[in-house]
């Protein structure tokens, strides 16, 4: 059995799947020598594939598409590893830990700041106004739906009243994000805003310097533009946010031909 069976293997049992083969089953009537003939108390051979257990927990409401590729599972354990986060005080005050939401297998991610009320009460990213300006910002590259990218922030949990983010906190959280990187594996980074580029490039400098260059995030290029919160306030930043998108998507071409 090789590495990759092995991981798919343990991360089924860890995530309370059955795997079940489809390899024959054979019935005492077979053995008898009546090959051809089926037998009615044959057992009849189960397709290939992951099967929940029953009392295991539910795919995460924030996957989107299958459980059943080794990305999926990785994330959804990591997920249950520590949705339960106690590490600052926003476990105290959260209402939803917001792990992110997408496809495991995408491409491209997208990072925002932290969640918001909407998110915090739904348990998933940008589900509000800056949401769905997203996902229309998303979809008008024409070449991704919102379904096919994923979508996390910095923070998993809503700082109160949507105030910034404490440095220690971004620094608790900041291992989460990597991890995500690691296991998502996405060929470009988007940052939206100033918290989620400063967050994850270590520096102090504006979105207005960060933008129109392409930066390095753990081996990924990255680029940067305006968070769509700020797109709500001063409709200027529209034609910026366009052109990073023209650019992201044209370089997302490039990386991508085969
Ligand atoms: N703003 C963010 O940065 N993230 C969200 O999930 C929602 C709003």
């Amino acid at each position: 059995m090789d590495e990759g069976m092995k991981t798919y293997l343990r991360l089924c049992k860890r995530l309370g799947i059955r795997y079940v083969s489809s390899a024959p089953v054979s019935s005492p009537y077979d053995q008898e020598g009546s090959a051809g003939k089926t037998s009615p108390l044959a057992p009849v051979a189960e397709k290939e594939g992951p099967r929940m257990e029953p009392g295991a927990s539910p795919p995460p409401a924030w996957l989107k598409g299958s459980l059943d590729t080794v990305q999926a599972m990785e994330l959804a354990a990591f997920d249950r590893d520590i949705c339960e986060c106690q590490k600052c005080p926003l476990g105290k005050t959260r209402n939803n830990f917001v792990f992110g939401s997408g496809n495991p297998q995408a491409q491209v991610l997208f990072v925002g700041e932290a969640p918001g009320a909407d998110e915090d009460a739904q348990g998933l990213p940008f589900v509000g106004r800056a949401g769905q300006l997203l996902t229309k910002i998303i979809e008008s590259t024409q070449t991704w739906k919102r379904e096919d990218v994923f979508i996390c922030n910095v923070l998993k949990c809503r700082p109160p009243g949507n105030r910034t983010p404490l440095p220690e906190e971004v620094e608790q959280c900041r291992p989460y994000l990597e991890e995500q990187v690691q296991i998502i594996k996405p060929k470009l980074i988007m940052a939206l805003g100033a918290v989620a580029a400063q967050a994850i490039l270590g520096t102090k400098e504006s979105v207005g310097k960060l933008r129109n260059r392409w930066h390095d995030y753990q081996g990924i290029p990255l680029r940067v533009t305006y968070h769509p919160a700020a797109l709500l306030r001063f409709e200027g930043y529209k034609k910026d946010v366009w052109e990073d998108m023209k650019e992201f998507t044209r370089f997302y071409k490039e990386v991508t031909a085969t």
